[in-house]
């Protein structure tokens, strides 16, 4: 695949840092990837997100497709142009919120018919209209489609869904074709199930692909069973290549999963949460709504250089959550953004210098501490 390659630098127990290449800029591994769900990261300018220090955006095929449509993507000259994002994009395949969102769906071994949930018109995904979808849009990293199970799901439920997938994972193969410059990465689903993830990674592997996902977590299962099949998953997966796990999460499942050998993760996470009005900093969650900030003139975290941190008080931000002000979640999501971006750039740098150890210590340590004590 010219034009797109992976090079490991550096290893610390099973923790890997590296860097991705393709034709639209590098992405330095471990990697966190905001999610642009509909052509922006919510309340941020591309720029404001690049300074965070993000190398790629995550599309999501569904909505695009549904609003504004690839196809106006497409003639208005792609996605990157579109949004105004000139560096890497990853799309998701569609699959999984298809099932999480739209109404009237109908699965056959074809794809999924379904109904959008912004006007109710009629929609088929299948393997095939993922690939030319994503083409349309122009994304970096395509993204193979899948169906992921709603929880609780049976082991037999896991195993019908895995093994549809991995028949999808070949035809998702075989209609991406060869387009140098850009990567098909397949998914790996199965569950919590480590008979149905063996399987799962043996099917893809002997497909071939640029890249490989973990699916089907992050679902609903905890992080103690998230982190479970990390231990072995992450192994059954060719060590050349990009491992990307899907819609992590919260800091600490990150630093775990980096722990294991994951190089790109992407969650709505620091964005969504810096728009309800929470933060989240070395010292863990913070709810900047609480009335113990009203009155309170240090920053969110004082040793943070991001816009919020370095010109705003936590009564400002306080104030302009509960007044409603656009800019709450326009700092907050940067302050998140920045936060999420600071623990990938030392995480990098201490798996280089093989001390990532004693980098997880500090950051639970400092998590266990807890806030500031209010004023
Ligand atoms: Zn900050």
């Amino acid at each position: 695949m010219s034009g797109f390659s992976f090079t490991l630098n550096a290893s610390d127990g099973r923790a890997r840092t590296g860097v991705i290449r393709t034709p639209r800029g590098e992405i330095r591994t471990p990697a966190f990837m905001p999610v642009g769900t509909a052509g922006t990261v919510k309340a941020m300018l591309p720029e404001s997100v690049r300074a965070t220090g993000a190398d790629i955006l995550l599309g999501n095929t569904y909505h695009l497709m549904l609003r504004p449509g690839a196809e106006r993507i497409a003639r208005l000259g792609g996605l990157h142009r579109f949004m105004n994002w000139s560096r890497p994009i990853l799309t998701d395949s569609g699959g999984f919120q298809v099932m999480s969102l739209s109404e009237l769906r109908k699965l056959t071994e074809d794809g999924v018919t379904f109904a959008s949930h912004v006007d109710g018109s009629r929609h088929f995904l299948s393997p095939e209209t993922s690939m030319e979808i994503q083409r349309l849009l122009g994304s970096d990293i395509v993204m193979a489609f899948d169906e992921c199970p709603a929880l609780p799901a049976t082991h037999a439920r896991q195993a019908e869904a895995m093994r549809l997938s991995m028949r999808w994972a070949q035809r998702s193969r075989d209609a991406f074709g060869d387009r140098p410059g850009h990567a098909l990465f397949g998914i790996m689903q199965g569950g919590v199930e480590r008979d149905l993830r063996e399987e799962s990674a043996e099917a893809l592997r002997g497909i071939g692909f640029d890249g490989y996902a973990i699916g089907g977590l992050a679902v609903g299962e905890g992080q103690a069973a998230m982190l479970g099949v990390l231990d072995y998953a992450t192994e059954l997966l060719p060590a050349g290549q990009p491992r990307y796990l899907m819609g992590v999460g919260k800091p600490d499942d990150i630093v775990g999963a980096v722990q294991r050998g994951i190089d790109m993760m992407d969650c709505v996470l620091p964005s969504r949460s810096g728009r309800t009005g929470q933060a989240w900093t070395r010292r863990g969650q913070i709810n900047i709504k609480n009335a113990r900030h009203a009155d309170d003139p240090r920053p969110l975290d004082e040793d943070c250089t991001c816009p919020a941190c370095s010109g705003y008080s936590r009564a400002y931000l306080h104030h302009v959550f509960r007044a409603g002000e656009m800019i709450s979640g326009m700092l907050l999501t940067w302050h998140n953004l920045h936060y999420y971006q600071q623990i990938m750039q030392q995480m990098r740098e201490a798996i280089a210098a093989g001390t990532l150890d004693a980098w997880v210590a500090g950051f639970h340590a400092m998590r266990a501490q807890g806030d500031i004590a209010p004023l």
